[in-house]
């Protein structure tokens, strides 16, 4: 059995900081890396006799982002208390919620939501090790800026099946995020966090694995290479007869070690019960209305609008709406010259593969430029080659394209007239070449063009060439 193909399953846990003014349920600013314990109040300290209000903005992001996943709003949703111990935790519970969230179902792209939810963040713990002793001994100590920041849980049914469609479909729920403006969604600075839940079972089954848990990992990368790393240890768990534990696990990307964190611990161990304090949200139709209103367009329905009324294939739709910083930069190139939609989707490619940046925006190379290089390819003004090259130089220097063309002699041979002759003189010089093509066989074709491209240094169109020699040999 030991060559039995395996398939991973992947579910992810998304909380994600929403970026209101205050915190969820008491009126103290979020923080952006204020002194620590500066930004507290006796409601986010847990102090007796507090009392705590939500916060209508975060509700309202909540409902934007249920709106956006195309889930089921609830028209009443309940806080619960989620009661554990921690030294983050002030109150030994967090307000979460629990069977009656703000959302549920839903999709983003091939993903089905299993449900979305408010809650309050934890305190931030800081471990300080022997560098940095406090009292002369190793420490944890405590910055509570950061407790009771909204956030909004986004828990995904395990759609996934691998560790890189993990990455992108994150890459994607970024975006929409982003578009909706109720976030930063920066990994690195914590306001997007992911748990991947993730189990393996035989190709063709239809029975869910044993799942352990990665948690908290901060970034696209280490999701993916977290994700990767935990299947193939599950899988040879499973070739060496072992069985897969449920427990919730830490990702080392240093190391690419996986140790244990805790055993599974069940919804039972966290002794839920609605909030006291708390009154159940109700959604009202101007709620709704709001949220409706306040909804941009979105990555997937910007791909739709590139697919319909753009013409560009659903692969390049998807690349340049599912980052929307590529789309912006595309429909400002559109904008600033009437190119073709699909040829400057194409370069777009191009000119990413020449960025180290994430976003063509913070390059040298100017929306304009690109549209306007692309113009001249599609008009035969310049071959693909020399258009390359051109790219090369604008995204080394930026500047006008039309000015490198002319600068580096890279126009292209245009038209029969110009390119007649040279023809010609390729045919000339080949006579057992052109008695080859004239008995049907196009092989050598690409000696007549390569003669050609040599003589004019790469600036003439490969397709014209090959079709000026059929009309001249009657083929
Ligand atoms: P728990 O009760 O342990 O929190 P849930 O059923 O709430 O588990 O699911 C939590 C997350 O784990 C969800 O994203 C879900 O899609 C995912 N998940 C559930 N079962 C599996 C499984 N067998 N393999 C991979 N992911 C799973
Ligand atoms: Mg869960
Ligand atoms: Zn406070």
């Amino acid at each position: 059995m030991s060559d039995v193909a395996y398939e991973p399953v992947i579910g992810l846990e998304i909380h994600v900081q929403l970026s209101t003014r205050t915190k969820m349920f008491c009126s103290c600013a979020l923080s952006f890396g204020e002194p620590p314990n500066t930004r507290t109040c006796p409601v986010c300290l847990g102090l007796p006799g507090t009392l705590p209000v939500a916060n209508a903005q975060a509700i309202h992001y909540g409902l934007m982002i249920g709106l956006a996943l195309g889930g089921d709003l609830a028209p009443r949703s309940v806080f619960h208390r989620k009661n554990y111990f921690y030294p983050d935790l002030p109150k030994g519970y967090q307000i979460s919620q629990y069977d009656e969230p703000l959302c549920r179902g839903g999709r983003l792209g091939d993903v089905r939501i299993h449900r979305v939810h408010v809650e309050e963040d934890a305190a931030k713990l800081i471990h300080v090790g022997a560098s940095g002793r406090i009292h002369g001994s190793d420490a944890s100590v405590v910055d509570f800026n950061r407790g009771g920041t909204p956030l909004a849980e986004i828990v995904t049914e395990p759609d996934l099946r691998a560790a890189q469609d993990a990455a992108e479909w994150l890459r994607l729920l970024r975006t929409t995020l982003r578009r909706l403006g109720v976030s930063d969604v920066n990994m690195e600075e914590g306001s997007l966090r992911c748990d991947a839940n993730i189990s393996i079972r035989p190709a063709g089954s239809q029975e869910l694995g044993t799942k352990t848990e990665l948690k908290n990992m901060n970034s696209f990368r280490f999701i993916e290479r977290g994700i990767r790393a935990e299947v193939a240890r599950q899988e040879r768990l499973l070739r060496d007869g072992e069985a897969v534990v449920q427990e919730t696990l830490h990702f080392d990307p240093r190391t690419e070690a996986i140790t244990s964190l805790r055993s599974k611990e069940e919804a039972h161990d966290y002794r839920y019960f609605p909030e006291p304090d708390l009154v159940p949200v109700t959604i009202s139709a101007e709620m709704l209305e709001r949220a409706g209103a306040a909804m941009p367009e979105l990555p997937a329905d910007r791909a739709r609008r590139f697919e319909r009324e753009l013409g560009l294939t659903a692969d390049s739709a998807r690349l340049l709406a599912w980052r929307s910083e590529l789309g912006d930069f595309f429909e400002a190139a559109l904008a600033a010259d009437s190119t073709e939609p699909q040829p400057l989707a194409n370069w777009m490619s191009e000119l990413v593969a020449r960025l180290d940046t994430d976003d063509p925006a913070a390059s040298k190379v100017a929306p304009g430029a690109l549209a306007t290089l692309v113009g001249m390819v599609t008009r035969r003004e310049v071959t693909q080659n020399a258009a390359k090259r051109v790219l090369d130089r604008l995204v080394a220097e930026g500047g006008d394209p039309a000015a490198i063309v002319e600068a580096e002699g890279l126009r292209a041979i245009g038209g029969g007239d110009e390119l007649e002759p040279l023809v010609q003189a390729a045919l000339d010089a080949n006579p057992d070449v052109v008695a080859k093509l004239r008995t049907g066989n196009a092989k050598p074709m690409g000696v007549i063009v390569g003669h050609v491209m040599r003589e004019t240094k790469g600036r003439a169109d490969g397709g014209e060439v090959t079709r000026i020699v059929r009309a001249k040999l009657g083929l």
